[in-house]
């Protein structure tokens, strides 16, 4: 599988894994673009948002469920955080397997742009 993020997954790519369970797991990412930058991203290749079914609807809360959970273990849930997904060439995805950023530790841009 020629995926990053499912070589992460599997071990291949030597990366700090922050959370994981059975079916997500999550760590930062590479080019930060604030203080705390996580991705969050489910074991099941979804290659974007627009390709998950309705059966992974409780997957995809979940993501969001442990979004939260490291949002207060960074520190950043009393002042704000940014859950993003990006779908799509102008959505700006680059890696395409689902995965949602968490942003947090500075004030963040009153605009998505
Ligand atoms: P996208 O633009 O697809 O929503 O976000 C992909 C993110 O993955 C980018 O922010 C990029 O910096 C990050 N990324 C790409 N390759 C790697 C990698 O090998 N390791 C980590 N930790 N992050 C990566
Ligand atoms: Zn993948």
């Amino acid at each position: 599988m020629d995926c990053i993020f499912c070589k992460i997954i599997a071990g291949e790519i030597p990366t700090e894994i922050l959370y994981q369970d059975k079916e997500i797991i999550a760590f930062r990412d590479i080019k930060p673009l604030a203080p705390v930058h996580l991705l969050i991203v489910p074991r099941k290749h979804i290659p974007s948002l627009d390709q998950m079914e309705e059966s992974d609807a409780a997957l995809v809360g979940r993501m969001v469920v442990i979004a939260n959970k490291l949002a207060k273990d960074e520190g950043v849930d009393q002042k704000g955080y940014r859950l993003a997904i990006n779908c799509g060439a102008e959505g700006g995805q680059l890696v395409p397997h689902l995965h949602m950023h968490l942003l947090g530790g500075r004030k963040l841009s009153d605009r998505l742009s």
